[in-house]
């Protein structure tokens, strides 16, 4: 089997303009970057259709630290429906450098279920990434010149909130000192670096459902507080249009295509474990408006991006999903289930059984919510017929259907099973059932997500933390949903915790108000805004030819 890179270099890709006309778009409708990646723009937005097609989410169970193959599933299953002779669109996350150079990789899927370009999408794409890491800076520069020209507004240095930030992983830049230098230099302080997609402008791009509600959201940035402890926003700083001007572009969702030509909108990145993990919501309306069935994952598993999506994303979408997907692979399980990575290609029936525990917990968590589910099961060439029929069997008896997918070796023609099942699954008559209510007091909001989604005991804070509430719900934010940071590896906070924990407790170390995403950040455990890279990062493998051919980006 050829490597993703080779795979996707040996494919032909459609001129994007003729991508766009499958979904009905004119030239006049797109701004296109090269012949193989476009933007939307105003002229699509004022025509486009006001149905909406059926959302099926993808999510999945606890991964191994290589990933399960969501977005691999994603991709297949959409070209599947098309081959089911449905019009099936696609709208996921635009990759992170991030992991791209570090230890996951890149996130275009794998196999013969990708989207291309693979290079350009993982790489620079259409700068989206860039701007957003850029309206960040320029907020951070301009909060440290107003502090040095004078500090009208008295910011506490002490208590500035926003962070700068870039889109790689670099752990040296988590606390950093700037200002030094002398009188000239600014005013010294106590500084950081967030990872471009933990960072909160990230979220506002992907929740934010129009220009002025872009420019809303950066308005209400909560910077810091003054010297009388008030808060202190961006809109005080007066510089929430030159923040919008520098995210008008990158605000339009990205168009490209699978190596079966399927319309893909790639827009926003947010990671799941410290973000909300789910690409823009202008992404999934175009998407939902131009398709008759539109396919989008939520990073990590159904814990993490899966919550984040039908208690955060899906309300502000306004489009609750008509079906989930969860992935699962037998390595995972294993791996859930306590075998160590190097054996997870040998079959063991018994140590499956075990991992199992957190796929029945996600399943548990999932039908809660009312919506059909269905599981996917990524096929590996190690797994066994045993394996799968054994994962079958048990999904059966928890009363779900559990199909067997190929499509990372064959594409959508190993998806149509998985396809048929979704298809059957969206016309499943159900009313969405909310986790928790905007009323909730955060503690409940979160102890919800503690019991059904973790299958937890309860949480618990630190003295930090109980101080951050105590402030938060005297200036009347705790109305805010939660966007929990948690490690993707266990349903606790604690990542050697694998399968199915039972009786924890979760400690919350930190809140942090983002107001312009419009949620309240729970920092649990150990989990870091900033990653590091591993000891054998992936950039190690990577280079170009005289050709420019590029070769190690898996
Ligand atoms: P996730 O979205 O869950 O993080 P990806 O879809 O990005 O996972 O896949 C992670 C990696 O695993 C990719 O390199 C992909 O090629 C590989 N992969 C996915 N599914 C399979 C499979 N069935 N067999 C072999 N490799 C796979």
């Amino acid at each position: 089997m050829k490597s993703d890179i080779e795979i996707s270099q040996a494919a032909t890709l459609w001129p994007i303009t003729k991508v766009a006309k499958e979904v009905g778009l004119t030239e006049g409708q797109i701004e296109c970057y090269g012949h193989y990646k476009a933007k939307i723009n105003d002229k699509a937005w004022e025509n486009m259709p006001t149905k909406e097609g059926k959302l099926i989410l993808v999510t999945a169970t606890n991964p191994t630290p290589s990933g399960e193959g969501k977005s691999t599933v994603s991709i297949g299953l959409a070209d599947a429906l098309r081959l089911e002779g449905e019009n099936a669109t696609l709208a996921l996350r635009e990759p992170s450098l991030g992991p791209v150079m570090g230890i996951k990789g890149g996130a275009t899927g794998g196999g013969y279920s990708q989207v291309v370009p693979m290079e350009d999408i993982n790489l620079h794409f259409t700068g989206d990434i860039h701007a957003i890491t850029t309206a960040n800076n320029a907020l951070a520069a301009l909060i440290d010149n107003h502090i040095q020209q004078g500090n009208e507004l008295g910011i506490d240095v002490r208590k500035i909130l926003w962070k700068r930030c870039v889109d790689l992983n670099d752990r040296a830049l988590r606390h950093v000192v700037v200002g030094l230098g002398g009188p000239m230099q600014g005013v010294p302080r106590e500084d950081g670096f967030d990872i471009t997609v933990a960072s909160e402008i990230m979220a506002i791009l992907c929740l934010a459902t129009s220009l002025s509600d872009l420019k809303e959201r950066l308005s209400n940035i909560l910077i810091g507080y003054n010297y009388n402890n008030e808060p202190v926003y961006v809109r005080d700083l007066k510089v929430e249009g030159a923040l919008t001007v520098l995210l008008k572009d990158a605000f339009q969702p990205n168009l490209v295509q699978t190596l079966a030509h399927t319309p893909t909108f790639i827009h926003g990145g947010p990671f799941a474990n410290i973000a909300h993990g789910c690409n823009s919501i202008m992404a999934t309306k175009a998407a939902l408006r131009l398709g008759d069935y539109t396919v989008t994952e939520a990073g990590f598993g159904a814990d993490l991006g899966g919550e984040k999506f039908l208690d955060i994303v899906s309300e502000r979408l306004d489009h609750r999903p008509e079906a989930i997907v969860l992935v699962s692979t037998i390595r995972s399980l294993k791996y859930n289930g306590g075998v160590a990575k190097e054996d997870l290609t040998k079959e063991n029936l018994e140590a499956l059984e075990k991992g199992s525990a957190n796929l029945a917990q996600h399943i548990q968590s999932l039908t809660r919510y009312q919506v059909p589910v269905v599981v996917a099961l990524n096929r590996f060439v190690t797994d066994t017929e045993a394996e799968i029929a054994w994962v079958k069997d048990f999904c059966a008896r928890l009363g779900v259907v559990a199909v067997d997918t190929e499509v990372w070796a064959k594409g959508g023609e190993g998806g149509r099973e998985l396809a048929k099942a979704v298809i059957a699954a969206c016309e499943e008559k159900h009313e969405f059932s909310p986790l928790y209510t905007e009323a909730d007091s955060l503690e409940e909001k979160i102890r919800q997500i503690v019991i059904h989604t973790y299958g937890g005991k309860d949480f618990v804070l630190t003295t930090e933390a109980q101080k951050q509430l105590a402030e938060i719900k005297a200036h009347g934010w705790d109305h805010l949903p939660i966007c929990m940071a948690k490690t993707q590896y266990s349903l606790s906070d604690q990542p050697e915790k694998l399968g199915a924990p039972k009786d924890f407790t979760i400690t919350i170390r930190s809140f942090i108000p983002k107001l312009g995403a419009g949620f309240i950040v729970a920092l649990t455990g150990t989990v870091l805004t900033m990653p590091g890279l591993p000891k054998k990062p992936a950039a190690l493998n990577m280079d170009v030819d005289e050709n420019g051919k590029i070769k190690g980006l898996f």
